[in-house]
């Protein structure tokens, strides 16, 4: 189900719990700024999920609230996996659910990246 993006930071969220180690997670990369690893339920051949590790609800609490640095470093982690997973030159996308209408379901800031087969148009008709 939805959350609503604009609620206050849930700390015992999945990704909340995944940054803490209480959940295991395939992680292909980390650094001082973010966490990238594996969706669960992928859904393309390449299917990864790349979060902050601080704590934001979504990319409109991130955008508004975190620092510089922090901003800087999860869009450097970002393209770093992106680049890492041979993703740039066949070409991939970056996805960010917020809140009801976008679908998003964790209630922690997280930039999916599909690749690994074409993927067709943006959003289908509905
Ligand atoms: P969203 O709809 O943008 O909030 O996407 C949430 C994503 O998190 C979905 O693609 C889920 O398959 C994925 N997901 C949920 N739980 C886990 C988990 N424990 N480990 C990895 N991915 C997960």
């Amino acid at each position: 189900m939805p959350i609503d993006a604009t609620a206050p930071y849930d700390r015992d969220n999945v990704f909340a719990r995944i940054l803490r180690g209480e959940i295991p997670n395939n992680t292909v990369y980390e650094d001082e700024w973010a966490l990238a690893f594996h969706d669960i339920a992928a859904q393309a051949p390449v299917h990864i999920l790349v979060i902050p590790k601080g704590a934001y609800v979504s990319w409109d609490d991130f955008s508004a609230k975190a620092s510089a640095e922090e901003i800087a470093g999860f869009v450097r982690a970002v393209g770093h996996v992106a680049r890492e997973q041979g993703l740039v030159e066949p070409g991939h996308r970056l996805l960010v659910n917020i809140g009801q209408d976008g679908g998003q379901e964790i209630a922690h800031l997280h930039v999916h990246i599909f690749g690994g087969r074409p993927l067709g148009r943006m959003i289908s008709p509905s």
